[in-house]
């Protein structure tokens, strides 16, 4: 298997350094578990979201793009369920102050063997007592009674200037807009089953456990879309989106060895079928995205709950039915992660010296190309090559320091190419282009640069 050389705490420090993620609110001490993306990781980010996009929604002319309202109708989530029983059960330690959830304590004690799944709050305080279940932080046994502990984070809108505020939820799933949307954009743009409402956007979520950098946050983005289907199709498509997934963070760059299919053993009452991708984190295999049969619960409940008729007639057989769910869905940050783990390197050069590097895709690279002038008094004709480069691309422009050092600087944003001005320049209208990964160098005129570049940062 392919080394990692990542650990969590070379990537939240080189994050930092480079400009990539901080802490969020971090001159104020910091707020548990919120990340802000800087001016590197922005574009990072930006480019997996488009990346999705591009491959999911433009690819797929049976596949409609939304971005549907975080706040939504509170019956929403009366709906969804979420309201009533989207608790986890969580216990505090006593001892060491730690807080934890329930099922995943007994879960974790058997290693799996026992499914909490459907268990009652008093049947899982007397499966920890009578197996002394303890606190993987501190070793003892020492909780408070189980608390449901609804993760949604409220608010309120002040409707009246009065006292009588309505309680509003933040989302913390997106895909209720797909679902609340599916006669709209179904009528608008006249689909026919099978298609797909694919959205990216914000989800908010109260963890219990949050932690492990962008891996669980409160805050973050999800990038997912539902396939609307006939029922005796469903399997097919959930098969294809399975692999569909594998194939697209494959091609970012995820090695096939550090990702794996996970089949949940638990399922909702609803679904057929239910799995994630994994990927082999620094913390270890962890979910990386879920592909979810939802069968036709989400359609009915809203049904239910609206009062609005959720069936699809069928122009071909003028059957009237409500569509099969086929989710798939994976966190923008939590891939962001997995990226920047994956593409970090450290190589030791000829010279005896460690370079670090960020072997990004450079379809996802936060810049493009690096414009460097070997030295200052260059400065004037490598602002002409960049006046050029940066119609077309993200492009950094760096002056400061020796060649060496600058070079280093962009291998460890993971910059594919840096386009260096000297003396012949100002002959022939040539440069040196460098490659981050092979760090070779070839010399090309500066109006074969946009080429040559466009050709090689393509994703496909
Ligand atoms: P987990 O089991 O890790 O809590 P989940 O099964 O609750 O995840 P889903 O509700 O299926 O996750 O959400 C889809 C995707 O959204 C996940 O696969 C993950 O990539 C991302 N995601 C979910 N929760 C978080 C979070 N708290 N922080 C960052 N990303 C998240």
């Amino acid at each position: 298997m392919k080394e990692m050389k990542a650990t969590m705490d070379k990537i939240v420090n080189l994050c930092k350094s480079r400009g990539f993620i901080f802490q969020g609110s971090e001159i104020y001490g910091g707020f548990a578990n919120t990340w802000d993306f800087g001016p590197i990781g922005v574009e990072l980010k930006n480019n997996i979201k488009r990346a999705w996009w591009k491959r999911f929604v433009q690819e797929d002319p049976s596949t409609y793009g939304i971005d549907a309202a975080i706040l939504m109708n509170p019956t929403v989530w009366q709906a969804s369920g979420h309201i009533e029983s989207f608790g986890d059960p969580k216990m505090d330690c006593k001892n060491c102050k730690t807080r934890h959830r329930a099922d995943t304590l007994i879960e974790n004690h058997s290693k799996g063997k026992v499914s909490a799944e459907g268990m009652s709050n008093e049947e899982m305080e007397k499966y920890i007592e009578e197996h002394d279940v303890r606190c993987p932080v501190c070793g003892k046994r020492d909780f408070t009674p189980i608390r449901k502990f609804n993760p949604m984070f409220t608010t309120s809108r002040d409707m009246t200037g009065e006292a009588s505020n309505e309680v509003v939820y933040l989302r913390p799933e997106t895909c209720q807009g797909e679902y609340v949307n599916f006669l709209n954009v179904q009528r608008s743009t006249r689909a026919k089953v099978p298609f797909a409402i694919a959205q990216i956007g914000k989800s908010f979520r109260n963890e219990i456990t949050p932690g492990n950098f962008l891996f669980r946050t409160i805050e973050f983005e999800q990038m997912e879309l539902q396939k609307f289907c006939k029922d005796e199709d469903s399997m097919n498509y959930y098969n294809e989106y399975k692999e569909k997934a594998l194939q697209f963070v494959k091609d970012l760059g995820l090695d096939c060895e550090h990702l794996r299919f996970h089949d949940h053993d638990k399922l909702a009452h609803y679904a057929k079928a239910a799995c994630d991708i994994q990927f082999l984190f620094p913390i270890g295999w962890q979910e990386l995205n879920g592909i979810h049969h939802r069968g036709t619960w989400d359609l009915s409940r809203h049904q239910e709950f609206s009062g609005k008729n959720m069936n699809y007639l069928d122009p071909v057989t003028n059957e009237k039915f409500i569509p099969t769910v086929i989710e798939y869905s994976i966190g923008a940050d939590r891939l962001t992660l997995a990226l920047l783990c994956e593409a970090y390197d450290e190589e030791v050069l000829d010279n005896g010296e460690t370079r670090v590097v960020m072997h990004l895709n450079p379809s996802i690279a936060p810049y493009k190309v690096a414009v460097l002038p070997l030295q200052k008094n260059l400065s004037d004709k490598a602002k002409d090559v960049l006046n050029i480069l940066n119609k077309e691309f993200m492009c950094d422009y760096d002056e400061a320091g020796s060649i060496g050092k600058r070079y280093r600087r962009q291998d460890e944003i993971g910059t594919p190419f840096a386009v260096t001005i000297d003396f012949d320049t100002l002959e022939n209208n040539t440069v040196t282009i460098r490659d981050r990964d092979s760090m070779e160098q070839i010399r090309l005129g500066i109006d074969e640069l946009v080429d040559y570049i466009q050709k090689r940062i393509k994703f496909n």
